[in-house]
Protein backbone atom coordinates (compact mmCIF):
# COMPACT_ATOMS: atom_id res chain seq x y z
CA UNK A 1 0.00 0.00 0.00
CA UNK A 2 1.49 3.35 -0.82
CA UNK A 3 0.92 6.20 1.60
CA UNK A 4 0.14 9.59 -0.07
CA UNK A 5 2.18 11.97 -0.37
CA UNK A 6 1.52 16.10 -0.72
CA UNK A 7 4.60 18.27 -1.32
CA UNK A 8 4.38 21.87 -1.18
CA UNK A 9 6.58 23.13 -3.76
CA UNK A 10 6.79 27.25 -2.63
CA UNK A 11 8.92 28.73 -5.70
CA UNK A 12 10.52 31.84 -5.18
CA UNK A 13 8.19 32.98 -2.51
CA UNK A 14 8.16 33.70 1.24
CA UNK A 15 9.75 35.74 3.87
CA UNK A 16 10.86 34.62 7.65
CA UNK A 17 7.63 36.36 8.44
CA UNK A 18 5.50 34.39 6.11
CA UNK A 19 7.13 31.27 6.57
CA UNK A 20 6.51 31.21 10.37
CA UNK A 21 2.92 31.84 9.78
CA UNK A 22 2.46 29.07 7.36
CA UNK A 23 4.92 26.89 8.98
CA UNK A 24 2.91 27.02 12.42
CA UNK A 25 -0.48 26.54 10.94
CA UNK A 26 0.91 23.35 9.05
CA UNK A 27 2.35 22.34 12.30
CA UNK A 28 -1.03 22.96 14.53
CA UNK A 29 -2.83 20.50 11.75
CA UNK A 30 -0.84 17.75 10.23
CA UNK A 31 -1.16 15.51 12.89
CA UNK A 32 -4.24 13.94 12.10
CA UNK A 33 -3.37 13.46 8.47
CA UNK A 34 -2.24 10.17 7.20
CA UNK A 35 -0.51 11.26 4.09
CA UNK A 36 3.27 12.65 4.58
CA UNK A 37 3.74 16.11 4.28
CA UNK A 38 6.49 17.58 2.15
CA UNK A 39 7.48 21.38 2.47
CA UNK A 40 10.32 23.19 -0.06
CA UNK A 41 10.76 26.45 0.72
CA UNK A 42 13.49 28.35 -1.14
CA UNK A 43 16.87 27.89 -0.31
CA UNK A 44 18.06 31.09 2.06
CA UNK A 45 14.69 29.66 4.28
CA UNK A 46 15.74 26.00 4.57
CA UNK A 47 17.31 26.54 7.90
CA UNK A 48 14.68 28.42 9.38
CA UNK A 49 12.30 25.57 8.18
CA UNK A 50 14.68 23.10 9.24
CA UNK A 51 13.94 24.49 12.68
CA UNK A 52 10.45 25.12 13.01
CA UNK A 53 9.83 21.96 11.76
CA UNK A 54 11.84 20.29 14.16
CA UNK A 55 9.95 16.98 15.57
CA UNK A 56 6.68 17.73 13.56
CA UNK A 57 6.21 15.28 11.21
CA UNK A 58 6.73 17.62 8.34
CA UNK A 59 9.42 16.68 5.99
CA UNK A 60 11.57 19.11 4.60
CA UNK A 61 12.86 19.33 0.60
CA UNK A 62 14.35 22.05 -1.81
CA UNK A 63 13.62 22.70 -5.17
CA UNK A 64 16.37 22.25 -6.82
CA UNK A 65 20.20 20.84 -6.28
CA UNK A 66 23.44 20.96 -8.29
CA UNK A 67 24.39 17.81 -10.54
CA UNK A 68 27.70 18.22 -9.17
CA UNK A 69 29.23 17.25 -5.62
CA UNK A 70 31.54 20.34 -5.08
CA UNK A 71 34.00 22.74 -6.27
CA UNK A 72 33.68 26.07 -8.69
CA UNK A 73 30.32 26.03 -9.55
CA UNK A 74 29.30 29.81 -8.49
CA UNK A 75 26.04 29.88 -7.53
CA UNK A 76 25.05 26.39 -7.33
CA UNK A 77 24.09 24.12 -3.79
CA UNK A 78 25.31 20.86 -3.78
CA UNK A 79 23.34 18.00 -2.83
CA UNK A 80 25.60 16.98 0.57
CA UNK A 81 24.77 20.67 1.74
CA UNK A 82 21.07 19.97 1.59
CA UNK A 83 21.62 17.12 3.80
CA UNK A 84 23.06 19.06 6.36
CA UNK A 85 20.44 21.69 6.13
CA UNK A 86 18.14 18.61 6.92
CA UNK A 87 16.47 18.02 4.13
CA UNK A 88 15.26 14.75 3.18
CA UNK A 89 13.70 15.66 -0.44
CA UNK A 90 14.79 17.41 -3.21
CA UNK A 91 12.99 18.92 -6.74
CA UNK A 92 14.85 17.62 -10.01
CA UNK A 93 13.51 18.68 -13.01
CA UNK A 94 10.35 20.65 -12.15
CA UNK A 95 9.26 22.23 -15.79
CA UNK A 96 10.29 25.91 -14.33
CA UNK A 97 13.89 24.37 -14.35
CA UNK A 98 13.77 22.88 -17.98
CA UNK A 99 12.13 25.43 -19.48
CA UNK A 100 13.49 28.81 -18.32
CA UNK A 101 16.77 27.28 -17.27
CA UNK A 102 17.22 25.08 -20.11
CA UNK A 103 17.79 21.53 -17.74
CA UNK A 104 18.05 19.01 -20.33
CA UNK A 105 17.09 15.53 -19.26
CA UNK A 106 20.87 14.28 -19.08
CA UNK A 107 20.97 17.16 -16.25
CA UNK A 108 17.94 15.70 -14.81
CA UNK A 109 19.24 12.67 -14.26
CA UNK A 110 22.66 14.12 -13.08
CA UNK A 111 20.70 16.07 -10.43
CA UNK A 112 18.82 13.02 -9.69
CA UNK A 113 22.11 10.83 -8.92
CA UNK A 114 23.75 13.29 -7.16
CA UNK A 115 20.58 13.93 -4.66
CA UNK A 116 20.78 9.98 -4.03
CA UNK A 117 24.35 9.52 -4.00
CA UNK A 118 23.27 12.01 -0.89
CA UNK A 119 20.92 10.25 1.09
CA UNK A 120 18.28 12.59 -0.78
CA UNK A 121 14.78 11.31 -2.10
CA UNK A 122 14.18 12.95 -5.51
CA UNK A 123 10.89 13.94 -6.95
CA UNK A 124 11.72 13.58 -10.41
CA UNK A 125 8.77 16.09 -12.01
CA UNK A 126 8.28 15.02 -15.60
CA UNK A 127 5.33 16.60 -17.83
CA UNK A 128 4.57 17.31 -21.54
CA UNK A 129 3.97 21.15 -22.73
CA UNK A 130 0.77 22.04 -24.23
CA UNK A 131 1.58 21.40 -27.90
CA UNK A 132 3.06 18.24 -27.30
CA UNK A 133 -0.47 17.13 -25.80
CA UNK A 134 -2.15 18.49 -28.84
CA UNK A 135 -0.10 16.65 -30.81
CA UNK A 136 -0.61 13.42 -29.17
CA UNK A 137 3.24 13.11 -27.64
CA UNK A 138 2.18 13.26 -24.32
CA UNK A 139 3.30 9.16 -23.31
CA UNK A 140 6.39 9.86 -25.37
CA UNK A 141 7.78 13.16 -23.66
CA UNK A 142 6.83 11.89 -19.97
CA UNK A 143 8.59 8.38 -21.07
CA UNK A 144 11.82 9.85 -22.15
CA UNK A 145 12.27 12.20 -19.82
CA UNK A 146 11.71 9.47 -17.10
CA UNK A 147 14.00 6.70 -19.34
CA UNK A 148 16.95 9.22 -19.24
CA UNK A 149 16.62 8.63 -15.14
CA UNK A 150 16.53 4.85 -16.10
CA UNK A 151 19.15 4.81 -18.61
CA UNK A 152 21.72 6.51 -16.41
CA UNK A 153 20.72 5.04 -12.84
CA UNK A 154 18.57 1.36 -13.70
CA UNK A 155 15.58 0.85 -12.87
CA UNK A 156 16.09 -0.11 -9.00
CA UNK A 157 17.09 3.10 -8.42
CA UNK A 158 13.48 4.23 -8.45
CA UNK A 159 12.60 2.57 -5.15
CA UNK A 160 14.01 5.39 -3.57
CA UNK A 161 12.53 8.25 -5.55
CA UNK A 162 9.47 9.72 -6.03
CA UNK A 163 7.64 11.12 -9.12
CA UNK A 164 5.85 14.29 -10.10
CA UNK A 165 3.72 14.07 -12.90
CA UNK A 166 3.33 17.65 -14.11
CA UNK A 167 1.39 18.95 -17.44
CA UNK A 168 3.26 22.09 -18.18
CA UNK A 169 -0.10 23.27 -19.35
CA UNK A 170 -1.88 23.23 -15.87
CA UNK A 171 1.13 24.53 -13.42
CA UNK A 172 0.32 27.68 -12.20
CA UNK A 173 -2.66 28.38 -15.23
CA UNK A 174 -5.89 27.29 -12.78
CA UNK A 175 -6.65 24.52 -15.47
CA UNK A 176 -5.83 21.17 -13.80
CA UNK A 177 -5.84 17.97 -16.01
CA UNK A 178 -9.23 15.96 -15.33
CA UNK A 179 -9.07 12.95 -13.04
CA UNK A 180 -9.41 10.67 -16.26
CA UNK A 181 -6.52 12.61 -18.19
CA UNK A 182 -3.89 12.13 -14.91
CA UNK A 183 -4.80 8.84 -14.41
CA UNK A 184 -4.38 7.68 -17.84
CA UNK A 185 -0.87 9.49 -17.59
CA UNK A 186 -0.10 8.01 -14.24
CA UNK A 187 -0.99 4.32 -15.46
CA UNK A 188 1.59 5.00 -18.37
CA UNK A 189 4.56 5.92 -16.33
CA UNK A 190 3.80 2.85 -14.05
CA UNK A 191 3.71 0.37 -16.71
CA UNK A 192 6.99 1.72 -18.47
CA UNK A 193 8.71 1.05 -14.77
CA UNK A 194 6.69 -2.19 -14.46
CA UNK A 195 7.49 -3.80 -17.54
CA UNK A 196 11.24 -3.68 -16.14
CA UNK A 197 10.19 -4.19 -12.49
CA UNK A 198 6.69 -4.74 -11.44
CA UNK A 199 7.74 -4.36 -7.63
CA UNK A 200 9.86 -0.75 -8.07
CA UNK A 201 6.36 0.04 -10.19
CA UNK A 202 4.30 -0.98 -7.37
CA UNK A 203 5.96 0.54 -4.79
CA UNK A 204 6.41 3.83 -6.50
CA UNK A 205 4.49 6.88 -5.77
CA UNK A 206 3.86 8.92 -8.49
CA UNK A 207 2.18 12.67 -7.53
CA UNK A 208 -0.11 14.96 -9.85
CA UNK A 209 1.07 18.65 -9.97
CA UNK A 210 -0.64 21.46 -11.83
CA UNK A 211 -3.32 23.08 -10.23
CA UNK A 212 -4.52 21.13 -7.21
CA UNK A 213 -6.79 23.29 -5.01
CA UNK A 214 -8.78 21.77 -2.11
CA UNK A 215 -12.38 21.37 -4.39
CA UNK A 216 -10.55 18.93 -7.05
CA UNK A 217 -7.62 16.97 -4.97
CA UNK A 218 -9.76 14.46 -3.36
CA UNK A 219 -11.25 13.47 -7.22
CA UNK A 220 -7.57 13.51 -8.23
CA UNK A 221 -6.20 11.96 -5.52
CA UNK A 222 -9.03 8.89 -5.71
CA UNK A 223 -7.65 7.81 -9.23
CA UNK A 224 -5.75 4.37 -8.93
CA UNK A 225 -2.45 5.70 -9.66
CA UNK A 226 -1.99 9.08 -8.34
CA UNK A 227 -0.50 9.07 -4.66
CA UNK A 228 -0.72 12.35 -3.94
CA UNK A 229 0.04 15.67 -5.22
CA UNK A 230 2.73 18.38 -5.93
CA UNK A 231 1.37 21.64 -4.79
CA UNK A 232 2.30 25.10 -6.07
CA UNK A 233 0.54 27.94 -5.35
CA UNK A 234 -2.14 26.41 -2.95
CA UNK A 235 1.06 25.59 -1.09
CA UNK A 236 1.40 29.26 0.10
CA UNK A 237 -1.90 29.22 2.16
CA UNK A 238 -2.64 27.41 4.88
CA UNK A 239 -5.95 26.12 4.85
CA UNK A 240 -6.05 25.93 0.73
CA UNK A 241 -2.92 23.36 1.32
CA UNK A 242 -4.38 21.77 4.81
CA UNK A 243 -7.54 20.88 2.77
CA UNK A 244 -5.82 19.73 0.25
CA UNK A 245 -3.93 17.02 2.61
CA UNK A 246 -7.14 16.06 4.50
CA UNK A 247 -7.93 15.05 0.58
CA UNK A 248 -5.11 12.96 0.82
CA UNK A 249 -6.00 11.30 3.81
C1 LIG B 1 4.15 23.37 -9.40
O1 LIG B 1 4.77 24.40 -9.54
O2 LIG B 1 4.78 22.32 -9.24
C2 LIG B 1 2.70 23.41 -9.44
C3 LIG B 1 2.04 22.30 -9.53
O3 LIG B 1 2.12 24.64 -9.36
P1 LIG B 1 0.54 24.97 -9.23
O4 LIG B 1 -0.01 24.07 -8.16
O5 LIG B 1 0.48 26.41 -8.83
O6 LIG B 1 -0.07 24.71 -10.56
Amino acid sequence: MRRKFVAGNWKMHGSFQKNALLLDALKASVAGFACEVVVCPPYPYLAQAQTLLAGSGIGLGAQNVSEFATGAYTGEVSAAMLGELGCQYVLVGHSERRTIYGETDAVVAAKFAAAQANGLVPVLCVGEVLEERQSGKTTEVVSRQLSAVIDLLGVSALINSVVAYEPVWAIGTGVTASPEQAQEVHAAIRAQVAALNASVANGLRVLYGGSVKGQNAAELFAQPDIDGGLIGGAALVASDFLAICQAAG
